[in-house]
């Protein structure tokens, strides 16, 4: 094995150690819960290690992005689950419908539309989470609280697979009551599937009843530095020729 696929291993065994504990203590395994490896900015040459490795959910932010990638790596690999993680664009459901197996960021009736209508004409049902702005965050993605109950009414009404709620909380405060609050809302909503919890959170998420964990960083180590940052200011390059 090279360096890398071992490096790989040892993240996935490392995580999925950690699933399995906070599982235990819901009555449930690791085997019950969706681990989704969140792979934005990564590029082919650093995912296919964890696919080696076992790994078949992988998450992806941005539709372009994973146009540009993913078709191959799953050439390679057909038993792939692709999941859209990130903020969708309704003038991009098509694209989305079209390469992604479950949507994790419906948050608008706009956006419903537009899913609803790909999806008749690809012919096909792909299961969607709604986003729950869970913080009441200005600047984030994801709907209400107030106006969830309607969303959901509306996805169910224009025949969209609602798979459950999903989540951000915001950042750097304790997530649990925000988790809390979603796994509430699911409950009173009647939807089965909860996902939430990214590297820093997600023993805390499934202790709280995630059924589907985000995770990037704690599998790939950090990610490379956004392409728009400057060239030669050399700092991404540095953390991430680290092992960590
Ligand atoms: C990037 C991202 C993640 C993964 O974040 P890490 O902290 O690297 O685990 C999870 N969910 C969403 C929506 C993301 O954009």
């Amino acid at each position: 094995m090279t360096t890398d696929s071992i490096e790989a291993t040892e993240r996935l065994n490392a995580v999925r150690e950690t699933m399995g504990r906070a599982a235990r203590l819901t009555g449930r395994t690791a085997a019950d819960i969706t681990l989704i490896a969140v792979s934005k900015t990564q590029e082919a040459a650093a995912i296919r290690p964890l696919i080696a490795a076992g790994q078949r959910s992988f998450g992806e932010n941005r539709v372009q992005e994973a146009q540009g990638k993913w078709p191959e790596l799953r050439a390679e690999t057909p038993d792939i689950a692709l999941h859209l993680v990130g903020q969708l664009q309704s003038n991009k459901a098509a694209d989305a419908v079209a390469l992604f197996d479950v949507i994790h960021s419906l948050d608008r009736p706009s956006l419903l539309t537009a899913l609803a209508k790909a999806m008749d004409a690809a012919g096909k049902r792909i299961p969607c989470f709604i986003q729950v702005n869970i913080g009441a965050e200005e600047q984030k993605g994801g709907c209400a609280i107030a106006d969830t109950p309607a969303l959901l009414r509306a996805a169910r009404d224009a025949d969209l697979p609602v798979a459950g709620l999903m989540c951000v909380p915001p950042a750097d405060v304790e997530p649990a009551p925000y988790f809390a609050l979603l796994a509430k809302m699911a409950r009173e909503e009647g939807v089965d599937r909860l996902s939430m919890g990214m590297s820093g959170d997600f023993e805390t998420a499934i202790m709280l009843g995630a059924t589907d964990i985000r995770v990037g960083t704690a599998l790939f180590g950090e990610r490379p530095a956004p392409a728009r940052s400057l060239p030669g200011s050399g700092r991404g390059m540095i953390r991430n020729s680290r092992a960590t």
